[in-house]
Order: C-alpha cells, then structure tokens, then sequence
C-alpha cells in the first residue's frame, strides 16, 4: 500500500481582509496568506497538487490583492525545495482554475493535468460574480496539454483519490490521500484556514507574525469563508471532506500560514 508524505510549498504571500477568511468578517483588518501548491511524496508518480498565482503587476498587486513573490519563479523555487522542477512532474491535479491555483501549470508540460469537467465548463463563463477571481488566459492554454477532464470521484493515483467538493467554485475537487496516518483530505479552497473547519479557533496567526482573534462561530459546525458559489453545496462539501478524512484534524485548508514548512504524514 502506497504511504505519501504531503509537502506544502509556499510559492506567494497574499494579503487579504480578514473578511475574506469569515463571511461577513472584518473588512478592515489584513491578514498575510501563503498561495500554496502540495507536493506529494512517496508514490510511483511525481505528483503536484495546483500550479501557483501569477506575479503580481508594476503596482504589487495581483487580481486587487497585494502579492510578494509567485509567478513562474515562484513555483520553481518552491518546488526546488523538494528537489523537483515542473517538468519533472507527470500529474498535476488542479483543485480549481481560481488565478492563485493554476497560473503556471503550463510549466507542467510532461505532466498529465487533471480537472473536474465542472470547473472546466463554469471556469470560462462563471457567474459575475466569480468573474474577478478567474482568468480564462491562464488555463486557455491548457487545452493543449494532456488536459483530462474527469466527472466526479476517482481514483488519480495509487492511494490518491480526488473528491468532488463543490462550493467554493461549482467543480472544485479536494484529494483524499493515504499516509502512515490514515486518510488525510486536502480540501483545496473549500477552506482556507482550521479556523473554517472548526470555528472555535479564534486564535489565528498570519505569516507575518500577526497575531489576530477572529470572532469564534461556536453556533456552527463550519464556518464559511466569504468567496464561495453556493453555501448549501459548501456544507456538503465539508461533511464529505470531515468524513472521508480519517480524523476531523486531517482535513488541510488551502492557505493556513501553519501549513508553511510543514510535512504532513
Ligand atoms: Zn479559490
């Protein structure tokens, strides 16, 4: 049975509200977030887990939001640190085409490139919405890569399995992935900090060292970030990604500043 060993690799820094991270939050107070990307250890094939954020333009910023470091270089370096480049690579599988997920899978060109059929179809003509999180320039290009669009769950790779978890996006995808421990979920955007899967963290850390209380939401079992497509799709989503983890504590947000310079096993 194949065992991996899950690397987070931060490949940018985002500055946010923290009204991004809790529905109806503060708006006016900013956190730091790492963009992160997951490379994924131990299997018989190379796999990353999403492909980064473009780097920011001549005014620091990147889709609104303030960003240090990303673009192409961004995901070299990071995958540098666990001794790979993108093209030695040969699955990538993109949890959604939000722009901090998926602006340099062309990198990534001996890779096959896994997507849900979903978020592929909505991605090119999301609601309004959603329009300023995604650039169809950025993955356009993947049509001609070996792009494979997939409907619903499936098994990638040995002892990976993608999840369809709608909500965020209408066809993101997490990943269930077996390790020593049992099954861990990487639950891509459905989450972006513990503190959405278990609102009673009200302490939360940033990447900069700041030290925030988010308002502790102990009245719900989840507590929904402020950018998703539909909320009662999200809460299923969370139920699915809490039960097929192994522990509630095994479902991984996707830019925690705790996950950065961890292994997790
Ligand atoms: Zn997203």
């Amino acid at each position: 049975m194949v065992r991996y060993r899950i690397h987070p690799l931060k490949v940018g820094e985002l500055t946010a509200p923290v009204g991004v991270l809790t529905m109806l939050g503060d708006m006016r107070t900013f956190l730091v977030a790492p963009v992160l990307i997951f490379y994924l250890e131990g299997g018989p094939r190379k796999i990353v887990v999403d492909a980064g954020v473009p780097a920011a333009g001549e005014d620091g910023l990147v889709h609104g939001f303030p960003l240090k470091g990303g673009g192409e270089e961004g995901v070299r370096q990071a995958l540098a640190k666990v001794g790979t480049t993108p093209e030695e690579i040969e699955l990538l599988i993109l949890t959604h085409l939000h722009f901090d997920h998926c602006a340099a899978a062309h990198l990534f060109r001996n890779a096959r490139i896994v997507v849900q059929r979903k978020e592929w179809e909505t991605a090119f003509n999301p609601i309004p919405t959603a329009r300023a999180v995604y650039d169809e320039a950025l993955f356009r290009r993947l049509e001609h890569m070996d792009l494979v669009l997939l409907e619903g769950d499936c098994e990638v790779a040995p002892g990976v399995r993608v999840l369809l978890l709608p909500g965020h996006t209408l066809g993101m995808q997490g990943l269930a992935v077996e390790t020593t421990r049992g099954t861990v979920v990487l639950a891509g955007d459905l989450a972006y900090s513990y503190y959405n899967i278990n609102p009673n963290l009200s302490e939360f850390t940033d990447l900069a060292g700041n030290k925030l209380t988010l308002t502790g939401r102990p009245d719900l079992p989840f507590a929904p970030p402020a950018i998703h497509i539909d909320l009662v799709a999200w809460f299923d989503s969370m139920w699915k990604a809490v039960a097929t983890a192994s522990r509630r504590d095994m479902v991984i947000p996707g830019h925690d500043p705790a996950l950065v310079n961890t292994v997790i096993e």
